[in-house]
């Protein structure tokens, strides 16, 4: 629930709406801006008697939240959220491009292909250690040695670094060394992973769970924002349909959707969403069509010979060249890359 405060709002009267919260032991949400002021009501809200609160003189009008999710709420923080990573902003005008190997494979596959995203213009670099795979008879990662390439690849082109993170246990890691925490879409519903997550200054990357909707995926980012972490990016990467042509389908709605239902950044990854290096440039155009703010994609030297993910994954100068068509895309959007 969030009351709405006049904006000349008399300051004893803010004080008793929210001595009124804690009273009932909820806890208090504020924002406030030029020309609104809010006090968002987070916890069960379901016993809470919204009347009382227009007895209070400041109240202007008190809104009932349909969504259960509050802090992703656009409805609670009207402006887009733009997150800063280092130097680098996610969700301002400036598209994020998020490139790399599925799996970081050695010490110089790595490097060769950051120095080629960094040459192409990506703004950071993806790669994963800790994999999770569908079988546990596929290649599960190089572990810690796949973070250190991973830092010394940072080093030599200065690419923040995203990557995922598979358990509880390794979040001190992460926290020393990884910019951008990914939350995969196996992990999506753990919750324990995502309030440690949550616990982390470091801006976290939440990617859909192949089945999970729209409202799943807002509660998921909730539960970050609810440990304490603002910065949470969400990434549609595919939800499982009865086609199987590709590996899964991308819900390019979801961008619009997840728009206007909050104000964190959306980005989509085009090549976990379709499984083929092919449909991975159009399906990209079509993202930041639609509104994405940025892309992550799969990008390998050698494809053929990717210990995963190969079919999904474009050679460097596929993604130069995907670079080039999407600068036209977001130029027509306002954005730029
Ligand atoms: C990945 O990005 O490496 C990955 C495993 O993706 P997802 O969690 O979307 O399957
Ligand atoms: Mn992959």
């Amino acid at each position: 629930m969030i009351i709405v405060m006049r904006t000349d709002a008399d300051l004893e009267d803010v004080k008793s709406v929210k001595n009124k919260i804690l009273g009932i032991g909820l806890e208090v949400y504020e924002s406030k801006g030029l020309n609104y002021h809010l006090i968002g009501i987070v916890g069960d809200t379901s016993k809470v008697d919204a009347e009382s609160f227009r007895a209070i003189k400041s109240v202007e009008k008190t809104i009932h939240v349909q969504e259960p999710y509050k802090k992703a709420s656009r409805l609670f923080h009207p402006e887009n959220t733009e997150i800063h990573v280092g130097t680098k902003t996610i969700g301002g005008d400036k598209l994020a491009i998020i490139a790399g190997p599925c799996s970081v494979e050695s010490q110089s596959q790595i490097l060769e292909v950051a120095i080629q995203v960094k040459k192409a213009g990506g703004g950071f670099l993806r790669g994963g250690a800790f994999k999770p795979r569908t079988s546990p008879y596929s290649f599960q990662g190089l572990g810690e040695e796949g973070i250190i390439f991973l830092k010394n690849a940072k080093q030599a082109t200065g690419l923040p670094l995203v990557v995922e993170l598979m358990s509880v246990e390794q979040i001190e890691m992460y926290e020393k060394d990884i910019d951008i925490i990914q939350i995969g879409a196996r992990n999506m519903q753990n919750y324990e992973l995502l309030k440690v997550a949550g616990q982390t200054k470091k801006p976290v990357l939440l990617k859909r769970g192949i089945s999970a909707t729209i409202e799943e995926f807002l509660l998921a980012a909730e539960y970050i924002m609810a440990a304490g972490n603002d910065s949470v990016i969400l990434c549609e990467r595919g939800i499982r349909s009865y086609d199987n042509y590709t590996r899964n389908i991308l819900d390019i709605s979801a961008i619009p959707a997840i728009k206007r239902l909050s104000h964190l950044p959306v980005i989509v990854d085009p090549s976990h969403a379709s499984g083929i290096w092919w449909m991975v440039e159009p399906l990209a155009k079509a993202s930041i069509a639609a509104g994405a703010d940025g892309i992550m994609v799969e990008v390998h030297n050698d494809p053929q010979r990717a210990l995963s993910d190969g079919k999904q994954s474009i050679k460097p100068e596929k993604f130069s060249h995907l670079m080039k068509s999407i600068e036209e895309i977001a130029r027509i959007q306002n954005r730029r890359i």
